[in-house]
């Protein structure tokens, strides 16, 4: 397959674009190559400049739950297009997507909306200090929370792609305010409540790791975590902007029944627009101003277009939710497909094949992954019209437009794949 116009189009946009991308994990850095430029997408299918076409099992990094142009989501967005994009004044339909939310997810007792699971964590970051009247941040090592200063220490996603150090630019005042440690260890976390005692605003956590591969939680560990926090008076911080409504349709906490202080969430809340909330407690929430003396604003949250697409994703997953039944199906035919020496993670329609024969339940044992191999078999994946995330460290997304016929190409193809890969 010719994918010289994408190749022509990645070297114009080196001219005027950092890297010809505007998101780091775009450029194809981890597997080589160049990145394919995307003309459109329809259900389960990309198509790129070059004309060919694939199974997409990125899903725009998460959002598109229903696959692309779902005739639900396209239908709110022109609805909200005949009205005006956007207001600067409050509209009903971002009453009803709270409300929404708030069905869904319990623990969001307030929500306030934003525009990217960024400005969530940040947000519910300066919440938690405001909150609590302490500084200091505990996170885990490859859990990726957005690129908020103070939370890009020891990041994933693109960070651990391209083997970045902790990013240049972060005033070394804020990394400060974070503490680091190792995910699915508890004894390190009761350590540094001990170290730090008195002083801990929050624990943020990707309940279910996405950005360093999909890691699940051990059991056990988030109830620990809960327990800790709690214990501390420091507030637990869910980030779900990936797992929210992705890997049940009240999230993480929901499928491990745990109740967090606060919580974020982005990617399937917009149904591929850019939207993101954080809420939670009542009493915590109620520092946010207008009500509070804690700031956040934004010129363009809860605009008409982004808000009335969240609503119908949202309305979609409340009217049938069968859909996690078949996700989880549909992704568990691809996680049996894999060889004896991939290790496969896989939560719902999260899934990451590991090349490395030994468990991945942390960050240290998700880098024992070869990478070259991984490079390998996204080559021979993509040469078979299947289209994977471009890195070891992140998820693939399932969609409910995958149909059989497309589960069964894509493991065809990755026999074929992991062939090439481990030979
Ligand atoms: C994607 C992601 C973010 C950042 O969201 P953006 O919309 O890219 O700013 C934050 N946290 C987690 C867990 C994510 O997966």
């Amino acid at each position: 397959m010719s994918a010289e116009r994408s190749r022509e189009l990645f070297e114009r946009a080196k001219l005027s674009i950092p890297g010809g991308v505007n998101s780091p994990v775009r450029a194809w850095r981890g597997v080589g190559g160049w990145p394919r430029f995307i003309k459109r997408g329809q259900g389960s299918r990309l198509f790129d400049e070059d004309d060919n076409e694939y199974i997409d099992y990125i899903g725009s990094w998460g959002p598109l739950l229903l696959g692309h142009r779902h005739p639900e989501i396209l239908d709110a967005i022109n609805e909200a297009l005949t009205r005006g994009t956007s207001f600067g004044a409050p509209t009903e339909l971002e009453i009803e997507l709270a409300e929404t939310i708030r069905e869904l997810v319990p623990s969001m007792e307030l929500v306030r909306l934003v525009n990217s699971g960024t400005e969530a964590t940040m947000s519910a970051l300066r919440v938690a200090r405001g909150f609590t009247g302490h500084d200091i941040t505990i996170k885990f090592e490859g859990c990726y929370h957005g690129h908020v200063d103070s939370l890009l220490v020891k990041a994933g996603s693109g960070v651990a792609t391209l083997g970045l150090p902790d990013s240049p630019g972060v005033p070394k005042g804020f990394s400060d305010t974070t503490i680091t440690l190792p995910y699915n260890n508890v004894d390190a976390l009761e350590q540094a409540f001990v170290t730090h005692a008195g002083k801990i605003a929050a624990v943020i956590v990707e309940p279910v790791c996405g950005n360093m591969g999909c890691i699940p939680p051990a059991p056990g560990y988030l109830e620990a975590m809960r327990e800790i926090t709690a214990r501390h008076n420091a507030l637990l911080i869910f980030d779900e902007v990936m797992t929210g409504f992705r890997v049940s349709s009240g999230g993480a906490q929901r499928l491990y029944n745990i109740k967090p202080d606060l919580s974020t969430f982005g990617k399937v809340i917009g149904g591929g627009l850019p939207i993101a909330a954080y809420g939670g407690r009542h009493d915590i929430m109620s520092f946010v101003a207008p009500s509070g003396p804690i700031y956040q604003a934004g010129t363009l949250s809860g605009n008409p277009l982004a808000v009335g697409a969240g609503l119908a994703m949202l309305r979609h997953i409340q009217a049938h939710p069968e859909i996690y039944d078949q996700l989880n199906e549909a992704t568990g035919r691809l996680a049996a497909c894999a060889p004896e020496n991939v290790t496969v993670n896989r939560i719902g329609s999260m899934m990451t094949w590991f090349f490395t024969t030994t468990p991945v339940t942390d960050y240290d044992s998700a880098k024992l992954s070869d990478t070259a191999r991984f490079g390998k078999f996204f080559h021979a994946m993509l040469e078979r019209g299947i289209y994977l995330p471009p890195s070891q460290y992140e998820a693939l997304f399932v969609s409910t437009a995958h149909s059989e016929a497309d589960i069964d190409r894509t493991v065809e193809a990755a026999k074929e794949s992991f062939a090439i890969a481990l030979e």
